[in-house]
């Protein structure tokens, strides 16, 4: 079974339901790829995520995969058209972590308008930390820093403060289209600086304010 621990000892480890992901909520990376700066929302199975990172077989039918640091959201309660109180409230903990995305598949996948959930659930596609307490952090989440690093080398660094939605609004507007449940998971997009991994690079996510880091590499049979 598919558990993400609390770096607390206190609570129980997160058995993840529905894991969300944000596209697009960050402009800077919304540009990047050439796209318009509007939040929007995709849908991972949870084989995708891989608590504790390691080792990643590359998907079959892809050469390019793309690295997405991101901050995810955990929830300890659900339901639906959540108001602020009650959005903030549902929120637990928080996680690093990173949307690998087999940006070929979804290249050709935008090319016919077809789905995304090639390129973003295969097995392995989510490495996640274990999950830092959200309380603390209410009132200061946009300090909250994420970076990714392969081979030693920072290639993205941001703060949750540049995001278009924060943690509550995530949350309250995924109860809009959603019902959401207690385990639910919610990446929550991606700064700037998306780039390609090979086979074998080391490949570190973390956050320094949460005091969080997974490390991961892709492999290829
Ligand atoms: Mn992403």
């Amino acid at each position: 079974m598919i558990e993400v621990a609390f770096s607390t000892g206190d609570r129980p480890p997160l058995i993840p339901a529905s894991i969300y992901a944000l596209g697009r909520n960050y402009a800077e990376h919304a540009r990047e790829m050439e796209a318009d700066p509007e939040p929007v929302v995709f849908i991972m199975p949870r084989t995708a995520l891989r608590p504790g990172g390691g080792r990643i077989r590359r998907p079959e039918g892809c050469s390019l995969v793309h690295h997405e640091v991101e901050v995810v959201l955990a929830l300890g309660i659900g339901g639906s058209r959540l108001s602020a109180r009650e959005a903030d409230d549902a929120i637990a903990g928080l996680a690093i972590g990173v949307d690998l995305t087999a940006r070929d598949i979804q290249a050709r996948a935008k090319e016919k308008r077809h789905p995304w959930a090639r390129s973003k659930g295969f097995a392995g596609a989510a490495p996640i930390s274990a999950l830092a307490p959200w309380a603390p952090w209410k009132r200061r989440w946009k300090e909250i820093d994420l970076h990714l690093s392969v081979c030693g080398t920072r290639r993205q660094s941001g703060t949750l403060g540049q995001a278009i939605l924060s943690p509550v609004e995530t949350v309250m507007q995924l109860s809009r289209w959603f019902e959401l449940e207690a385990g639910d998971l919610i990446f929550t997009g991606t700064p700037a600086g998306v780039g390609p991994i090979q086979p074998g690079e080391p490949c570190v996510a973390k956050s320094l304010a949460l005091g969080m880091e997974v490390a991961f590499e892709l492999w290829v049979p």
